[in-house]
Parts: structure tokens; C-alpha cells; sequence
């Protein structure tokens, strides 16, 4: 089978190449890989900030295909099923996973990193990560990753009826979605962005008041901030949050320190709070919710396999609304 393929890290030395069709083992399925979600995740594996296993390494933490083969002992989903891949790795055993918590759970890891990903023809995954589709798997590819994430943050944020929300970031893969889980939740969402082209427009569409930082800073306070970016707006976040102001962080894409005055924390009550992933049943959700119309994904742009470095270069475009994808 075609794989992209890496065997030291770098974003130069990812190859297309060509490798032995995997088999899928107990309790496994094989996925006939058509479209990858490339994020920021992928960018930390290829550039060696994660540590991949096995090495060499092919990438690809989002991705959705159809169901080729299944290993023995698997009940389903079927052979010629469309699928959508949870990318977390869980144990159902051990004290996160009974209370549902399955991206935490004790003996997890994450499937594109410590598997072999989906950038590739085929990808083994177990079968209980495979959840069927009705979706076209070009959206479907978009859910494991980039829905999950923003359904997660709305949920760690505990959004009340009629909060207010501002959403930081909100153009990006994740930003898009957590625009609208923040609307299904019951917020007032404002989605803080400095493009008026046609971002803003879509950000619109999908229910958000648009603002810039500087006219978010003039509508604070915030109940919540929903903030998949990172450190480089760690300060306008902080400024936005009102008492009993919570802040949920997903990512770091643009740095991971920061200062946080933990007088401002006490003394208006305030939560930092960290949110990862999904849970294995809340994938189930957000695959429902698409399906019946109620989030939608935004995609930017699609290249084909053999342009992976290409797509994960793509992830720092100022220019990016949304997904990036490999059709495969
Ligand atoms: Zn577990």
C-alpha cells in the first residue's frame, strides 16, 4: 500500500512509500483509508516534539474510511462499512474508562502516534474506535479530531443557557466547531477574530456575533472562553473573562506557557481549565449531531496524499478557514 511515511523526524523527510498492506489482529478491523484530518497533533509527531511508535512512522490522527476486514473475533462493524476512526486508544477496564473518560484512560495513547496513523491506503484500528457513518467521509474525517475536541471544550465549560461565550480562534478546525457547540450548548456565542473576509462571513453563518479582539475586550465579561490556540492569546482570554469566568484550553499550537496571576484566579473565582479530546460515547454525538444537520464542517482546503508535508505546512496559514484534508 501508498503511505506517507517518516524515518526521522522532520517535515522534510516525509516520504510516499510503498509498504506491506497491514492485518488486522483480535478484536482489530482494517480501514480502507479516504480522507485525513491534518492538526496540529500530526505536526508534533512529524517534527519529533511527540515520540511516534513504531518508527518508521506513518502519521494521521483523524481520519475515516471503510471498513475492509475484520481480525477474529469482531462482531462489527462490517466489511463495507463507512466508518469514522476514535483516535484514542482505551482499556474499558480501568477507573476513567468506567466513568466514561475513555480519552484518559490509564493505559491510553493515542492512535497516530502510538499506532501507525491513516496517512496511508490502509490503517488497522480496534474495532470498537470504528464508529459507523452516515455522512459523506470527506465531513467524516473532520469529526474525530476537530468536532470532538470543540464538543469536549463546551462540555468541560459547563455552558449554561444563555452564557456568554467567546470563542478564541474560532476560524480554525477546531474553532469552527466549538462556534457551534457553543450555540447547542445554550451560549451567546461570539466567535474573536481580526478577518473580516469571507471567515467572518461563514463565522456568521454558523451562528456567532463576529468581533475583534479589541471590540471583545469592550463586550466583556465572558462567562466562558473556549481557546484551541494557545499561548499567544493567553492574555486577550484572560482579559475577557468576567467572575466565575471559566477558560478551557485544547491546544497550544501557537505555545504552551504562560503567566497566570493567581490572585485574579481566587479572587473572581476563576477556572483554567484543561480539556482533551473526547469521550468514546460523545463521539457517538457528535457523529448524530452531523448527521442530522446540526454542526457542519468547514474545510479548506484537500490535497492529495503525496502532498502531506504541503497540508501540514498549511496549519500556520493566516489564510486557513477550517480543515485541512488528504484525500487518499
Ligand atoms: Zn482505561
Amino acid at each position: 500500500m501508498r503511505a506517507v511515511v517518516f524515518h526521522s523526524p522532520g517535515l522534510e523527510n516525509l516520504r510516499l512509500e510503498d509498504l506491506p498492506k497491514p492485518r488486522p489482529g483480535p478484536g482489530e478491523v482494517l480501514v480502507r483509508v479516504k480522507y485525513v484530518g491534518v492538526n496540529p497533533i500530526d505536526y508534533a509527531v512529524v517534527s519529533g516534539s511527540y515520540k511516534a511508535s513504531p518508527m518508521p512512522h506513518i502519521p494521521g490522527c483523524e481520519f475515516a474510511g471503510v471498513v475492509e476486514e475484520v481480525g477474529p473475533g469482531v462482531s462489527g462493524p462490517a466489511p463495507g462499512t463507512p466508518v469514522a476512526v476514535y483516535n484514542r486508544l482505551f482499556c474499558g477496564a480501568c477507573r476513567q474508562c468506567l466513568t466514561g473518560w475513555t480519552q484518559l484512560c490509564e493505559a491510553g495513547g493515542i492512535i497516530g502516534v502510538a499506532t501507525q496513523g491513516g496517512m496511508a491506503e490502509y490503517a488497522v484500528v480496534p474495532s470498537r474506535n470504528a464508529e459507523p457513518v452516515k455522512a459523506d467521509l470527506r465531513d467524516a474525517a473532520t469529526l474525530p479530531i476537530g468536532a470532538l475536541t470543540a464538543y469536549n471544550m463546551a462540555l468541560c465549560a459547563s455552558i449554561a443557557p444563555g452564557e456568554r461565550v467567546a470563542v478564541v480562534g474560532a476560524t480554525g478546525n477546531v474553532g469552527t466547531y466549538a462556534v457551534q457547540f457553543a450555540k447547542i450548548f445554550g451560549g451567546e456565542v461570539y466567535a474573536v477574530t481580526r478577518r473580516k473576509d469571507a471567515a467572518a462571513a461563514m463565522l456568521r453563518q454558523l451562528g456567532a456575533e463576529v468581533v475583534t479582539p479589541d471590540e471583545a475586550r469592550g463586550l466583556a465579561p465572558f462567562d466562558v472562553v473556549l481557546d484551541p490556540t494557545g499561548a499567544a492569546n493567553w492574555g486577550l482570554s484572560m482579559s475577557l473573562l468576567g467572575r466565575g469566568g471559566r477558560y478551557v484550553t485544547a491546544g497550544a499550537l501557537t505555545g504552551a506557557e504562560v503567566s497566570l496571576d493567581l490572585r485574579r484566579v481566587f479572587g473572581q473565582q476563576i477556572s483554567v481549565i484543561g480539556s482533551t479530546g473526547g469521550r468514546r460515547a460523545d463521539f457517538k454525538t457528535v457523529v448524530r449531531l452531523h448527521e442530522a444537520g446540526r454542526i457542519r464542517a468547514v474545510i479548506h482546503a484537500v490535497y492529495p496524499l503525496a502532498d502531506a508535508a504541503k497540508a501540514l505546512a498549511g496549519l500556520s496559514s493566516p489564510a486557513r478557514v477550517g480543515k485541512i484534508l488528504l484525500e487518499v
